[in-house]
């Protein structure tokens, strides 16, 4: 309803805590406001915002969580809030320390979490090598246990030990990979990162990379702990498959999802009425945009269009949206929306009751450019027609070219 935080009871009333929950302040079965009852217990202002607000048919009132978008309790946010409480004002930093690396880039490199969890130890300069080893505890001898030669800090046995070496150099690009100046990791790792973004270096060549270094230390790991002999053919030849492996597995989560939505696009019935901003056109009538966010926006304005069907007591509908979170949400009531709006989207699940066959799709905007030409038509023109059967003209093409009514 526009304000920050939940309106508190203005000072001097006695009796607030007897009322809890917002039902008692509606009348009529809950269909409107308890005015009276709103003015004594809040100032002016909030008591002016109140009676503004959408009053849901079928919503309950419940506890909400506010740290949570969808309202509903989490242990991660409980932990961020507590953690965040327990930094101050420390500033975190949004890149890795002593790197240019943002978080965010770093954790959306797609490979194995195990490997990214090792990568992240190596690049905070946490790996536990003997060298960092005996930082701490000084007893511990620093020689690295698979040349048996030289002290063993990160970039040694990683990248510069004899046993290493012979790895990398038996990797397709191997020696590329490893080429220039290899004193710091984080360098060697930035030096990847960039070489992705110029297209010099491909992606999976990346996943590959991190792949054998986290072989190696795996490995090492045998040697130091288990006594188990090494062969560098060994690591290489396990290093390049499990990256295969890892790049197809990529590969196929992507194809799934373009297929997902292939099939979601192509089950839609030829003629079928297509709901939008547009073909609805009461976008700007009833001021949605102007009412908060553009989810509520949309929310609003699929209640408005499944209530308008349901008027005309159309039997079978086909609803399409844009946003992922109403799509998930009528079809199988998954918390993704904001707490704010799941009220609007209960109504809607209520009015759907009413209709006898319905299916809703979510619709990239890619793909949804008639519902997308239609609202900017409205918008630009201020028209609030509604077209029966007779399409307006300025989106035939665009129905024409989208792929959503071909027949297949
Ligand atoms: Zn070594």
């Amino acid at each position: 309803m526009g304000l920050e935080a939940p309106p508190i009871p203005k000072q001097g009333v006695e009796d607030s805590e007897i009322y809890i929950w917002v039902q008692e302040l509606l009348i009529e079965e809950g269909t409107q406001w308890n005015s009276p009852v709103v003015q004594y217990l809040f100032d002016s202002e909030t008591a002016d915002l109140i009676p503004n607000m959408r009053i849901s048919a079928v919503a309950e009132d419940r506890l909400i969580w506010c740290l949570t978008r969808n309202g509903k309790f989490s242990m991660k946010s409980a932990y961020n809030k507590v953690f965040e409480l327990s930094l101050g004002d420390t500033e975190i930093s949004l890149k890795i320390p002593s790197t240019d690396i943002t978080r965010k880039e770093f954790w959306k490199i797609e490979t194995w979490p195990r490997v990214q969890h090792f990568w992240w130890k190596c690049l905070a300069d946490i790996l536990p090598t003997n060298v960092r080893l005996s930082i701490q505890c000084g007893y511990i001898n620093r020689t690295c246990p698979l040349c048996m030669q030289h002290e063993e800090t990160t970039v040694h046995v990683l990248f510069m030990c004899p046993f290493s070496r012979a790895v990398w150099m038996l990797i397709p690009g191997g020696p590329n990979l490893i080429a220039g100046s290899c004193d710091n990791i984080t360098a060697i790792f930035e030096n990847w990162l960039n070489l992705v973004k110029q297209h010099s270096l491909q992606e999976n060549c990346l996943t590959t990379a991190m792949i054998v270094a986290w072989s190696i230390w795996t490995v090492r790991c045998e040697v130091q702990f288990e006594n188990k002999k090494a062969s560098p053919y060994t690591v290489a030849t396990k290093a390049i498959s499990f990256a295969t492996y890892i790049t197809k597995l990529n590969e196929k989560k992507k194809q799934k999802s373009v297929t997902e939505q292939e099939n979601g696009l192509a089950v839609l019935p030829v003629g079928a009425m297509r709901k939008c901003d547009g073909i609805y056109g009461n976008d700007l009538r009833n001021g949605y945009r102007k009412r908060g966010n553009s989810e509520q926006a949309e929310c609003l304005a699929f209640l408005d269009a499944v209530k308008w069907c349901a008027e005309l007591q159309r039997t079978h509908i086909v609803l399409e949206t844009d946003l992922k979170g109403i799509e998930s949400f009528i079809n199988d009531l998954q918390p993704v929306i904001s707490w704010e709006n799941e009220n609007i989207l209960l109504d809607v699940v209520d009015c759907l009751r009413k209709i006898p066959h319905w299916e809703c799709y979510f619709v990239s905007r890619n793909c949804n450019k008639p519902a997308d030409r239609l609202a900017k038509y409205s918008r630009r023109n201020r028209v609030t027609s509604v077209w029966f059967d007779k399409l307006p003209s300025i989106i035939e093409n665009a129905l024409l070219a989208d792929d959503t009514l071909s027949p297949d």
